[in-house]
């Protein structure tokens, strides 16, 4: 069995804290690795690495800088099927997902080469006689991004390309599922041209994550999970001074209006609620109808579609729509929520319970289900589900149909199925939620606008990418410069403005 390393100054680096975490393949359920978990000291000698380096590293012009991201782009693209492997081999999720995986991070390394044009200031010539004032946007110095299981490529790159380019160092922690393809990258960095020290990635759990938090030299911490971790994130890390952003879970709804073309709408479900095993936080998990001709018309599109669904390892290519969840443990909760769907009353339209795949018997594989008549007092509509599971909830009307949306406590996505332009302007105008999609399920910004959403899904300010990630990884240095050409009338002791 493979023992994996962190990767510090440069180096592959054994775990010392004597504690690992098992890594598996999710479709034999076998334990291919494991992964070490760093102590409080591991992650303060990388913090410490770190800031060593950062001076240099930001001292170093951007344009400079964005050349190392070009290569990176390059040797991404060289190492996509190698990368792709590695990451369905620990997450489970099938090649082309794996490889959408990393592109959709490559996307905003694309983004981050832009830096040169912005990350420049503000000026402003003559602000008084003789006065000019400009505003710069500085690093923070040495960054940290505590990543989840179901994006191991995508959300470490989102995080760290904006965070690099910018001239701070940082310190990643993957998910402790699958940490094989954030080692990959960071030696894909080193490649390009990153000096030593400026990407480190270190292993581990809650004893890691409490000693990012904690730590006084991390100025800033990007976090993604679960909503519990985000809320607890982002309070410790706030009252310990940090720059805070922290992204959790998702409930995304998808209305359907009555005349919403159907067999687009039924497509766009199975895709955005079985791909990936659902295990995506912009999945949709909530299907609502409006009206009940619309409902029993959408149920009819949806059994056959879910019923010609391919569950299978990533080993059989594009001959499947998707893979298992994560672990064991996934696969329980998914099972037991299911379960209490049923105990509390909602109609399972598909079962999926008794799936099994032939030579896959150990994996954590989870057959395609589908619940109609589901309530809002029920457990699988409050909670998130994680898995291949769809909810549908029927609605009298469009208000009912918005207010589910409106009213639940998370607001990471959602999508409107509709011909009608009023309706849809009215429901994006309206509703509580980050990103919306018009008759698109799952309407993940690109690289150049920024991805967040809204209530519980969010714990503050600034979004990731785009624009906003620029923001979040410098500070803003407002400078005012005279250059008298002799102090001629001495101190001034009123605090006036400059005429
Ligand atoms: P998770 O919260 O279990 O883990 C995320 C990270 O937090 C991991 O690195 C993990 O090691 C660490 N962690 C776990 N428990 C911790 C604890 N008690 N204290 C400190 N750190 C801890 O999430 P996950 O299962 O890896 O990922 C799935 C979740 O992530 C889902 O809820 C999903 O919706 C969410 N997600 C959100 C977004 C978004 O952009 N909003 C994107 C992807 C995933």
């Amino acid at each position: 069995m493979q023992d994996l390393t962190h990767y510090i100054n440069g180096a592959h680096v054994k775990g010392t804290s004597g504690r690992f975490a098992d890594v598996y393949n999710p479709a034999t359920g076998d334990v291919q690795a494991r992964v070490p978990l760093a102590s409080a000291a591991e992650l303060d000698t990388a913090v410490r690495v770190a800031a060593a380096a950062q001076p240099a590293w930001a001292a170093t012009n951007p344009q400079r800088r964005a050349r190392v991201m070009m290569k990176f782009v390059d040797l991404l693209h060289r190492d996509m099927d190698k990368l792709a492997e590695a990451l369905s081999r620990e997450h489970g999720k099938t090649l082309p997902d794996a490889a959408g995986d990393v592109q959709r991070g490559l996307e905003v390394v694309e983004y981050c080469i832009g830096a040169p044009q912005l990350l420049k200031g503000e000026f402003t010539d003559g602000a008084g006689p003789g006065i000019d004032m400009y505003s710069m946007r500085q690093p923070l110095g040495v960054s940290a991004g505590i990543t989840p299981f179901n994006f191991p490529a995508m959300i470490p790159l989102w995080m760290f390309a904006p965070a690099i380019v910018c001239g701070n160092a940082f310190i990643l922690k993957p998910s402790e599922r699958d940490p094989s393809v954030p080692l990959m990258l960071a030696e894909l960095m080193e490649e390009a041209g990153l000096p030593k020290g400026i990407l480190q990635v270190v292993n581990g759990d809650k004893e890691s994550v409490d000693a990012i938090i904690d730590h006084p030299i991390i100025q800033s911490i990007g976090f993604v999970g679960s909503t519990p971790i985000a809320e607890y994130i982002y309070g410790r890390g706030c009252s310990n001074g940090k720059r805070v952003q922290c992204f959790g879970g998702a409930k995304n709804h998808m209305i359907i209006m009555p005349d919403a073309d159907m067999d687009q709408a039924a497509d766009a479900l199975i895709g955005a609620g079985y791909g990936a095993a659902g295990e995506r936080c912009m999945a949709i998990s909530v299907a609502v109808p409006v009206g009940e001709a619309t409902a029993n018309a959408l149920i009819e599109k949806l059994k056959p579609r879910i019923d010609a669904l391919k569950v299978g390892p990533y080993t059989a290519g594009k001959d499947v729509d998707y893979g298992p969840v994560v672990t064991a443990a996934a696969k329980a909760n998914i099972l037991k929520l299911i379960e209490s769907g049923v105990a509390q009353g909602a109609e399972l339209v598909v079962d999926g319970r008794d799936f099994s795949l032939q030579g896959y018997e150990e994996g954590f594989f989870v057959g395609p289900h589908l619940f109609d008549r589901v309530t809002k007092d029920m457990d699988i509509y409050q909670k998130e589900i994680f898995g291949p599971v769809l909810s549908v909830v029927r609605a009298n009307d469009y208000e009912e149909a918005l207010a589910l949306a409106m009213d639940h406590e998370m607001g990471n996505g959602t999508a409107i199925y509709t011909r009608d332009g009023d309706a849809a302007r009215d429901f994006a105008n309206r509703v509580n939620v980050g990103m919306i999609g018009i008759n698109v399920p799952i309407p993940v910004p690109l690289a150049y606008h920024t991805f967040g959403g809204w209530k519980k899904s969010v714990f503050g300010d600034l979004n990731q990418h785009g624009p906003d990630a620029f923001k979040f990884y410098t500070r803003t240095k407002t400078v005012t410069a005279r250059w008298p050409s002799g102090i001629k009338e001495g101190g001034e002791f009123n605090f006036k403005p400059m005429d």
